[in-house]
């Protein structure tokens, strides 16, 4: 079984590799959606895979650090991809979270990416 909660996180990036005259080179911001999954069976009590207030603690100190922030100044985030960002979560969660499967992020309504920490 898998579960979710979703976070939004309002930021601003530029990035700092494309070609000449890309409009991502440029300051700007998203709202990015971010799902947190986390996968395991349901206990036979709790009837649930774990607490989704357990999940949202744990992600705290991440939103913390990433909401209302220019990404680019986060140490490991100087090219602030959608991948490097999932990459990015996926490894600072990993260990307070071990029961994570995937983190997904929208930069906007219509693209994304989805990590499973391959
Ligand atoms: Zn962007």
């Amino acid at each position: 079984m898998d579960i979710f909660k979703v976070f939004t996180i309002e930021a601003a990036h530029r990035l700092p590799n494309v070609p000449a005259g890309h409009k991502c080179a440029r300051l700007h911001g998203h709202s990015f959606r971010i799902e947190i999954h986390v996968s395991g069976e349901p206990g036979p009590e709790t009837g649930w895979v774990m607490d989704f207030a357990e999940l949202k603690a744990a992600f705290r100190p991440l939103y913390e650090q990433l909401d209302h922030h220019y990404l680019n100044e986060i140490e490991g985030l100087e090219n602030p991809t959608s991948e490097r960002l999932a990459t990015w979560i996926w490894q600072r969660l990993r260990p307070a979270l071990p029961e994570l499967s995937e983190v997904v992020v929208h930069e906007t309504c219509t693209s994304g990416c989805r990590y499973r920490g391959a």
